[in-house]
Order: C-alpha cells, then sequence, then structure tokens
C-alpha cells in the first residue's frame, strides 16, 4: 500500500486555504486542513473539505466541448483554440469591441486573471471584464 500526501491550495475560492490530499495507491481519497497556513489555521469550509471529490469524478469534463448541430462533442485543444478565436474575430469584425466580455474566475489564479483583462483590454479592446465572484 502507498500512502502519502500532498500540501497544495483549495482551487474552489479565491482565498486560498491550504490543505493536504491524502493519495492512497496513486489515488486522492480525503482532504485534511493544514494547520501551518496562515490563511485558513487548520479550518476549512465545506467545500474545501470536500475538494478531493471532484479530482476522480467521471462527470468531470477533460475535453473541450464545442456546440456542433446542436450537440456538445469532443474536440482537441487545438481545434477548440481555433474555433473560439475565429469566434471572437468574428463578431469583434461585425459588432465592435464592445460586444464581447470577459468573466475571470475564483477558480484560477492571481496571475490568471491579470491575464485574462489583460487579453480583453489589449487585446480585443474592451473593458467588459468582470468576475465570477460577483455573479
Ligand atoms: S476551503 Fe472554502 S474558503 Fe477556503 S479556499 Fe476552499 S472554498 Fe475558499
Amino acid at each position: 500500500m502507498d500512502y502519502r500526501t500532498v500540501l497544495t491550495t483549495c482551487a474552489y475560492c479565491g482565498c486560498g486555504c491550504g490543505l493536504y490530499l491524502e493519495v492512497l495507491d496513486g489515488r486522492v481519497v480525503n482532504t485534511i486542513p493544514c494547520k501551518t497556513t496562515p490563511v485558513n489555521e487548520g479550518k476549512l469550509c465545506v467545500k474545501g473539505w470536500n475538494i478531493h471529490e471532484f479530482i476522480h469524478s467521471p462527470n468531470r469534463l477533460t475535453r473541450p466541448l464545442i456546440r456542433k448541430n446542436g450537440a456538445l462533442t469532443e474536440a482537441s485543444w487545438e481545434e477548440a483554440l481555433d474555433y473560439t478565436a475565429g469566434r471572437l474575430w468574428e463578431i469583434k469584425e461585425k459588432h465592435g469591441s464592445d460586444s464581447l466580455a470577459f468573466l475571470a474566475s475564483a477558480k484560477v489564479t492571481n496571475e490568471e486573471n491579470y491575464l485574462i483583462q489583460k487579453f480583453a483590454r489589449a487585446a480585443v479592446g474592451t473593458n467588459n471584464v468582470d468576475h465570477c465572484a460577483r455573479l
């Protein structure tokens, strides 16, 4: 039996609570709060306590999906990125930059949130940027 713990940061919100994931024979099986991270000092909310449950969920999206003829269809990352870039360009050309908006997320890093607002403002030319914490 192979057992270990992995110190990491909760991915559910921007608080950034520290926790240990318990890994048993290559599968993440449980969550333990970290007592030495100053942001949570050994405490977790209900989402953090259960964060290990989504890792191996069969319902988890692991590949991009593109709607084709009304049905979501698996696509490669390259196809999804090409499709998204093409649609953003089309919409911008036809309706202007402010017809687009970008929603960032508490579930990504500060650096990734910085990049999405930079992309919106510098590449697309709109200030229409918001964040899921306000929704
Ligand atoms: S444990 Fe709760 S409060 Fe802490 S980061 Fe996760 S979701 Fe946010």
